[in-house]
């Protein structure tokens, strides 16, 4: 049996409910399969091919279920066999260069139409299944997106990162989710950061409060090691924890290679890590969006 009380500094055992025994949140692990963030600019794609396929093999043999967020651009170069039992998939938008180009909300309403709709049309074709999730590259959905998501059938939106704020060129505000809810919401149809009628259920990335304005996720685990990583998640004050990975995370990039010192730290293909931080929340509840979607449904349902 686990340790079920620590001071601060100590790990608590997946934050356990001492009452009912019950794991008070459920996690979601949630992958954006996209193309190599590199400083160079060439479109790359070592980690989908190397560094995707373990991890989805250590996922399915702990009975995890998981995320994966296509990027439109990619979705040809997917290894095959990915998309079956406990696998979500979701729309990572259409193009995904690094910094503000990739941007939907500096789109006009049209142009974020026609990006959504590619992309869509590229992960069915993919994968066979018609994506009902989604996340904009780098958090830049806004209202107009959440508005074309509606259109297009979506159901989920995971594009909000609470207390993400980015500004360009030190003065123009970029993205601004302070405040933003960390528990899944409906968004208010003229503010993505705020509660309010949209049909779309908005499933914010969980923040890391041990880094603020980052996302919790698997750059951490890899930079910060597992004891970190499980702290953080363990602070998470959500009923839903949304853990983010992204491909090129999952591989090795040498002093050599074109990235930033930042990405070499948070990128490893070591798989311990990530085996110590399941491992720790086995007595959680794991879930993908497509379980996060039923189990809110029916919470609304209720109240
Ligand atoms: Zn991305």
């Amino acid at each position: 049996m686990g340790r079920q009380v620590a001071d601060r500094g100590v790990v608590l055992r997946a934050g356990m409910n001492l009452v009912t025994g019950a794991s008070p949140f459920a996690l979601c692990i949630s992958i954006d399969v996209e193309r190599d963030y590199r400083l160079d600019e060439s479109f790359t794609t070592r980690g989908i091919e190397e560094g995707l396929p373990p991890i989805v093999d250590l996922l399915r043999s702990r009975e995890v279920p998981f995320d994966l967020f296509v990027s439109g651009e990619i979705a040809d170069r997917l290894p095959t066999g990915l998309a079956d039992r406990g696998v979500s998939i979701g729309c990572h938008g259409m193009r995904h260069p690094r910094g503000p180009r990739s941007y939907l909300n500096r789109m006009t309403q049209a142009g974020q139409r026609r990006e959504i709709s590619e992309a869509t049309e590229r992960v069915r074709t993919a994968t066979g299944r018609t994506p009902v999730h989604f996340r904009a590259p780098n958090f830049s959905a806004d209202a107009r997106t959440i508005a074309i998501l509606e259109e297009l059938g979506y159901r989920v939106d995971s594009s909000v990162l609470p207390g993400r704020y980015v500004k360009r060129l030190r003065v123009l505000p970029l993205l601004d989710h302070r405040g933003a809810p960390a528990a899944p919401y409906h968004p208010d149809p003229r503010w993505i950061a705020r509660e309010g009628g949209s049909t779309i259920l908005e499933v914010p990335v969980s923040p890391n409060v041990l880094l603020p304005g980052g996302p919790l996720g698997l750059g951490f685990l890899n930079a910060s090691g597992a004891s970190n990583a499980i702290r953080a998640t363990s602070e998470c004050r959500s009923r839903c924890v949304v853990f983010l990975g992204h491909s090129w995370e999952m591989v090795d990039w040498s002093a050599a290679d074109p990235v930033a010192p930042w990405v070499r730290k948070a990128a490893s293909s070591r798989l311990g890590p990530l085996g110590i931080f399941l491992d720790h929340f086995s007595d959680s509840t794991y879930v993908n969006m497509d379980r996060i979607l039923e189990r809110e449904t029916n919470h609304a349902g209720r109240g």
